[in-house]
């Protein structure tokens, strides 16, 4: 149902009207949830000898989106989708989401509602329900809050803290393709857009999409945990050497990563050779890929190998999990051997564009 009219402002329309507009549009919810908008919390039946998961993530406007490169779709979706890969890391199946925005006057009400059309949209497909928000003025920039329930079965969560020296490390489909999306949204900006033909234009396209619509390995994670296959896991959002930096920090050990083993995108590789990158390091520092990070004992290697190969999964070895001293280390082609570089993705704003960009775009 549009609002009152699509050109009016937030803070003209006021927040019941919001509430009452998105309750209409967004509100149906089935049969675990018997409170859902409109009351003053959520009731919610948990399926009986499950544990809650519960996550938030807070974005904010010019930190963690750009209004200039990104449609409210498509900041919607994002911001459902990494909620939900946070429940993927779990091993958890995502069930509830509640969404509280504080939005600027510049913000028409049809704004609003395409964000919530976007969060929708990647709630429908893993069947997560809205049941619930919070709705504030903001004096300055839009903000995005997500909060996302999950369930999971006792013994089965996937957690930080549970590899030990000798398990194999594991990621699940390629890296880096994210920030490389990033960095041809913003170097189009300046350009004014120019595409490429072909094979790069569908490159170009495809790590834009990588970027802008990431997806949530629910399925890989649920994998993972219902066959107690992970001693440990971590989503990829801060990029693999920071969030492999959490996930040592945790379990008290060290880890060497193998460059040569890194799941790269063919996109992903012809946008480093375009740039003169080195797309290990896209892959090594990029954020917001939302793939998973994983440990394995080598004597599931067998097993995980071929539920993978029978699911269609991508899951990658990329290294081994060392005993704490050892520190975090890449081992090169060459067999040679360094500390990890520590560089986590910052956000979009700090990632200066790289001389000679414009040439991907002829
Ligand atoms: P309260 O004053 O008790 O916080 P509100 O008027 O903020 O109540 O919210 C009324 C109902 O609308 C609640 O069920 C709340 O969860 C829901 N709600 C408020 N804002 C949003 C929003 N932005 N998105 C989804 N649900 C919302
Ligand atoms: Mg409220």
């Amino acid at each position: 149902m549009p609002l009152r009219s699509s050109r009016t402002s937030f803070h003209r329309i006021g927040e019941f009207e919001l509430i009452r507009s998105l309750r209409r549009r967004f509100g149906q919810t089935g049969r675990s949830v018997l409170r859902g908008i409109g009351d003053d919390a959520a009731i919610i039946r948990l399926p009986t000898n499950h544990l809650l998961l519960v996550s938030t993530d807070l974005l904010a406007e010019d930190v963690h989106f750009d209004l200039a490169t990104a449609t409210f779709e498509d900041i919607g979706y994002k911001a459902a989708a990494a909620n939900l890969s946070d429940i993927a890391a779990m091993g958890g199946v995502p069930q509830h989401m509640l969404v509280a925005v504080a939005i600027p006057g510049s913000c028409k009400s049809s704004e609003i509602e395409r964000l919530y059309r976007g969060l929708m949209h990647a709630c429908r497909r893993y069947g997560v329900e809205l049941v619930g928000g919070d709705t504030s003025a903001s004096r300055q920039g839009l903000f995005i809050s997500v909060t996302v329930t999950g369930v999971t079965e006792p013994g089965q969560a996937l957690r930080r803290d549970g590899a030990t020296a000798g398990d194999l490390l594991y990621v699940t489909g390629t890296l880096g393709d994210s920030l490389a999306g990033s960095n041809i949204l913003r170097t189009r900006i300046r350009t004014k857009g120019k595409a490429g033909k072909g094979q790069h234009k569908r490159h170009l396209r495809d790590l834009i999409e990588r970027h802008l619509r990431p997806t949530p390995r629910i399925e890989e994670g649920q994998l993972l945990a219902t066959h107690h296959l992970a001693t440990a896991a971590i989503d990829l959002s801060d990029g693999l050497s920071g969030d492999l930096a959490h996930v040592c920090e945790e379990s008290g050990v060290g880890a060497e990563i193998e460059i040569a083993a890194l799941p790269l995108s063919p996109a992903c590789r012809s946008y480093a050779a375009a740039y003169r990158l080195d797309p290990s390091n896209l892959a090594l520092t990029g954020g917001e890929d939302y793939e998973l990070l994983f440990t394995v004992s080598p004597g599931n290697r067998a097993k995980l190998d071929r539920l993978a190969r029978r699911a269609r999964y991508r899951f990658s070895c990329i290294g081994t999990i060392r005993p704490k001293g050892f520190g975090l280390r890449v081992k090169h082609r060459n067999g040679s051997s360094r500390r990890l570089p520590l560089t986590s993705y910052q956000h979009f704003q700090s990632h200066r564009a790289t001389l000679g960009e414009a040439e991907w775009f002829r």
